[in-house]
């Protein structure tokens, strides 16, 4: 006879963690199946090692810029192993952290594979668990492509694996992790070059930013080379990786290559048909706005669904899963809008709801753009020409804010808090009626004209 509970979530990850936790504090008997380490892709081979590595590009960038203080700097270079072992030791603690989290919330922990036997029963490891809610929360793995060769790449899990800075980084894709990781492996030593397949990075971005950022990449010293694909993929005998493309190279000669070209949703082997749940063509999940899947008492959220791929998406939508099910809030839900983002870039970007092009397509001439490019106070006396790049998209008479696009240094966390206001409705008089914190970058937001 299998175990029942209330709630088994498969996945301790950022949502499975958040929808267990929360659904347990309503007294739910809850399970938890974690095939891997607690916490995820986030904790392990994502946000978290990746935000470390970003804080040393950016220490990397601050030493650079030190002189033009006034600084004589005898600088002896950066030991990555050792940043590498404090890193681990740091994601180890969250890993056990979690234990805990779990523990005190009253969760049971299996350790396990878990496959779906019917839309109510899972197996894991032989035994069967059954229960009235299933919340799947596999999240995904980085998407290898298919062509000659391509496993001698790694992929951003390969990259916390790294001991040492690879001289000659070749990274394929456009997206998030291309870009960050990029900027991170050129301002710590390695001479990276971007293969992008179309013309620009960041495509779905609004094109002020991402046109910025591709100046910033090149200003930086990567190479970006566009509308250029790997063909095949070869081991030279003495070491490095001969990659042939189609595009502004033919033959590319480098140490490491980085697959960074999207993520595929973990569902291959979660049995899912046999629980009678459809997939997209894609293998993600779809949903409705509660999360739920085509079959009753079947869930998904987080990165196995279609929508935003970001951490406090997926606990947002799992916290307010639990609250629906087990809170009695039965219309509780997470609306997808307005979700706030940043690109761990150098500099960093940050954007919030419409771009130009999707407000202009939505509303026509109704819309008005605000912009400022200015070079920031602290750059005034470093040798990098980084400048602050800041869009407003406003709608309609009152000049309501539909969408921020910031690309410079700090809109990381100047973001957050002019999220809360556009998501209230802000409009641009409510930003022209906010007193401005002088001398800052944030405070251009609240005087454009
Ligand atoms: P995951 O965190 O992937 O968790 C899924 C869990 O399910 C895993 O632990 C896995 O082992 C387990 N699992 C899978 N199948 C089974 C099974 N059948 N049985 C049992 N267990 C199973 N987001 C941000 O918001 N900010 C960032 O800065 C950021 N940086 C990122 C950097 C990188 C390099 C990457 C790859 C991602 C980054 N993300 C970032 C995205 C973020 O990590 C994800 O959106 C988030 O982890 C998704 O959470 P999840 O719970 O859906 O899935
Ligand atoms: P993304 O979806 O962001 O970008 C991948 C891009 O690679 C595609 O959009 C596509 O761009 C390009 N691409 C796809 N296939 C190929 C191919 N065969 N050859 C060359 N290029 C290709 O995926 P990532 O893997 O970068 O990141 C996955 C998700 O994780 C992100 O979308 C984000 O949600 C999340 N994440 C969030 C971070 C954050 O919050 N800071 C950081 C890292 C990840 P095009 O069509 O233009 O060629």
């Amino acid at each position: 006879m299998a175990k029942h509970y209330d709630l088994i979530v498969i996945g301790g990850g950022s949502g499975g963690l958040s929808v267990a936790e929360r659904a347990a504090g309503y007294g739910a008997r809850c399970a938890l199946i974690e095939a891997g380490r607690l916490g995820g892709t986030c904790v392990n081979a994502g946000c978290v090692p990746k935000k470390v590595m970003w804080y040393a590009a950016h220490l990397a960038h601050a030493l650079d810029d030190a002189p033009g203080y006034g600084f004589r700097l005898d600088y002896f270079g950066f030991d990555w192993q050792k940043l590498k072992t404090a890193r681990d030791g740091y994601v180890r603690d969250i890993n056990e952290w979690y234990l805990g989290y779990l523990a005190d919330a009253g969760v049971e922990l299996i350790r396990g594979f878990a496959r779906f036997v019917d839309a109510h029963t899972l197996e894991v490891g032989g035994e069967h668990l059954s229960a009235d809610h299933i919340v799947v929360a596999t999240g995904g793995r980085p998407r290898i492509p298919n062509l000659p060769g391509a496993e001698f790449g790694i992929t951003s899990d390969g990259f916390f694996e790294l001991s040492a800075c690879p001289p000659r980084v070749a990274i394929v894709g456009s997206g998030y992790i291309a870009v960050e990781l990029a900027g991170m492996l050129q301002t710590l030593g390695a001479e990276v070059t971007l293969l992008v397949r179309k013309d620009q990075v960041l495509r779905p971005f609004d094109a002020t930013i991402r046109e910025q950022l591709m100046e910033r990449l090149r200003e930086d010293g990567i190479t970006v080379l566009t509308r250029t694909q790997v063909r095949a993929v070869a081991r030279l005998a003495s070491g490095p990786l001969s990659l042939h493309c189609d595009g502004q190279v033919s033959v590319l000669q480098v140490d490491t290559l980085l697959w960074a070209i999207g993520r595929v949703p973990n569902t291959d082997a979660l049995d899912l048909a046999t629980a009678g749940v459809t997939l997209n063509p894609d293998g993600s999940i779809p949903t409705d706005p509660y999360q739920n899947t085509d079959v009753p008492g079947v869930y998904a959220i987080g990165d196995v669904t279609e929508r935003f791929h970001l951490t406090p998406v997926a606990i947002a939508a799992g916290r307010r899963l639990a609250d629906r099910l087990f809170g009695q809030q039965p219309e509780r839900r997470l609306p997808y809008e307005n979700i706030p983002s940043v690109v761990f870039s150098h500099p960093p970007i940050g954007v919030i709801g419409l771009t130009e092009e999707e407000a202009r397509q939505r509303h026509g001439d109704a819309v008005k753009i605000y912009q400022t490019r200015f070079r920031p106070m602290y750059h005034t006396f470093t040798a990098r020409p980084t400048h602050t790049v800041m869009k407003l998209v406003c709608v309609g008479p009152e000049e309501k804010i539909v969408g921020c696009h910031l690309i410079g240094e700090g809109v990381d966390e100047i973001l957050q808090g002019f999220a809360v206001a556009i998501r209230m409705g802000a409009t641009k008089r409510d930003f022209d009626d906010t007193v401005a914190i002088h001398p800052t970058s944030a405070e251009e937001l609240v005087t454009m004209r």
